[in-house]
């Protein structure tokens, strides 16, 4: 055995003729000579490894040198194909940030399309022919949108000024920077938080350069321990929406209006991290007691910040709203200009603005995910659990319940159903693993067992194509057998 490995090592090609070969030329035009060398190196070093292990007659060796170009051509591949890739959400999490959070509108991707294509009025002034600003596409639109859904008075309008910066994270940074800089901010101990991606109150505070004054305890934090704290050197009163987990039982906070009051009396502005951008009515779907962008510029806090692409429901920005003298003094840091978005970003959000304005929030598809009824899914459920069912694969509808998630709602829940999926010969990780090798990938969640496909969070329109694709997935299965029998992986 050892001695037919050798005469079959001998075979293999050395990595420079095959490189120099004719047969390699094609892909010496499409790539650089590092990249085919390296794969080159990949392909023969496997066949080297199969050799050792003894997976080779003479005939097979010549069988997979014949086709050794193909290997290498497929060895580079992916690097010709873009990595950012649409995959199909079937995990129920509406704001899942590691799958891109809000998907656009229909409106929103044609007004990208359409000033992508060309040159656009970014800052430009049609009418005077002179230099404006970037924001003037969004601010006006923002705060009709705040007025229109009862958090800004339409008499404060006026008074009012809003900008746009690359996320909600930018935003409060910029707000840190602009207005406590040097100065000290009186934070709740109970809101000293991490929101997720390395993004820390603290660490976020100290790096605009303010000095951070906390007060209260943990679970709870009174007025009082805030009016304690204020001192000449105090700038601002920072308070910090608990997006990604709740505290309960023997808890207490001042409402943000009490703070705005306590602020005034003593001429100290209250800035409001808020995060999530809602201008909808929760409570209609069973989430009380939610925080509500709304509710917060309602209580009169010099500067609101939040995501635009969480429940709003539009691109990914950072949305600062406020008194305008307290806006302007933000626009003119130059960490403003550092922080600024695209005219893509302001596209997308205009359409997503407007689409507010005009009542039609079911466009927007995170609010028409939302809106969904536990019903209506069950009912496709049902549908896709009839098409995969075979004799290897149960699939079955299951009560489940989707997540807003993205640092929205801790804890808040919306009744759902999913397909569950148990296959005879795949375990549970290697047939979400098979899914996930789908194109378009599908992403599922795995829960006792079975893997779920949870549909609030995956358009109908696509249902029949998605059905056929892990239809045939399947069938292909089925024919050529399971790459990874059932069994721990
Ligand atoms: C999500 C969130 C952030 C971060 O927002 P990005 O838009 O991801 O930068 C900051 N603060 C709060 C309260 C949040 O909920």
């Amino acid at each position: 055995m050892a001695y037919a490995n050798h005469l079959l090592y001998r075979k293999l090609p050395q990595t420079g003729d095959l490189l120099c070969s004719d047969r390699l030329a094609p892909l010496r035009e499409l790539h650089s000579r590092e990249r085919v060398t390296a794969a080159v190196r990949t392909v023969l070093a496997g066949l080297r490894q199969q050799i050792k292990e003894g997976e080779h007659t003479e005939a097979t060796l010549a069988t997979c040198l014949d086709e050794i170009v193909l290997t290498v051509e497929a060895e580079l591949a992916p690097l010709l194909r873009p990595s950012l890739r649409r995959v199909i959400n079937a995990t129920g999490v509406l704001l899942q940030t590691n799958l891109g959070r809000a998907p656009l509108s229909e409106a929103a991707m044609r007004r990208m399309q359409e000033v992508a294509q060309g040159y656009c009025n970014l800052e430009f002034d049609l009418e005077s022919g002179a230099r404006s600003r970037r924001d003037v596409h969004a601010e006006q639109l923002i705060l009709e949108v705040l007025a229109a859904r009862g958090g800004l008075p339409r008499e404060d309008l006026q008074k009012q000024a809003a900008a746009v910066v690359n996320n909600c994270a930018a935003a409060t940074f910029l707000a840190l920077n602009t207005l406590a800089e040097g100065g000290e901010v009186i934070v709740s101990r109970g809101e000293l938080v991490e929101i997720g991606g390395g993004f820390r109150v603290p660490d976020i505070l100290r790096k605009s350069g303010a000095v951070l004054r906390e007060v209260g305890t943990t679970n709870r934090t009174r007025l009082a321990d805030y009016a304690a704290a204020i001192t000449p050197q105090t700038r601002l009163i920072l308070r910090v929406h608990r997006s990604n987990f709740r505290i309960e039982g023997f808890t207490e906070q001042p409402s943000l209006r009490e703070l705005v009051e306590l602020g005034t009396r003593n001429v100290v502005p209250v800035f409001e991290d808020q995060g999530t951008g809602c201008v909808v009515d929760l409570n209609v779907h069973g989430l009380r007691g939610e925080s509500s962008w709304l509710a917060s510029i309602a209580s009169g806090a010099a500067l609101v910040a939040c995501s635009g692409d969480k429940l709003l429901g539009g691109p990914q920005c950072g949305l600062l709203v406020g008194d305008a003298e307290i806006v302007e003094r933000v626009r003119t840091n130059p960490l403003f200009r550092v922080l600024r978005v695209d005219k893509l970003t302001y596209a997308a959000l205009q359409a997503t603005l407007l689409a507010y304005l005009a009542g039609e929030d079911a466009t927007i598809p995170l609010l028409a995910m939302l809106n969904l009824t536990a019903n209506a899914i069950r009912q496709r459920c049902e549908v896709w659990a009839e098409a995969l069912s075979s004799a290897s694969l149960t699939a079955e509808v299951k009560p489940t319940e989707s997540v807003i998630g993205g640092g929205t709602t801790p804890g808040a829940c919306l009744p759902s159903y999913a397909v569950a999926l148990e296959h005879t010969a795949l375990s549970e990780t290697a047939l979400a693993k098979l899914l996930r090798n789908l194109d378009p990938p599908v992403v599922a969640r795995i829960h006792e067992g079975r893997v779920l496909l949870d549909l609030r969070t995956v358009a109908a329109a696509e249902d029949a194509t998605l059905i056929e694709l892990l239809q045939s997935a399947m069938e292909s299965i089925a024919t050529s057998g399971p790459e990874h029998e059932r069994g721990p992986l």
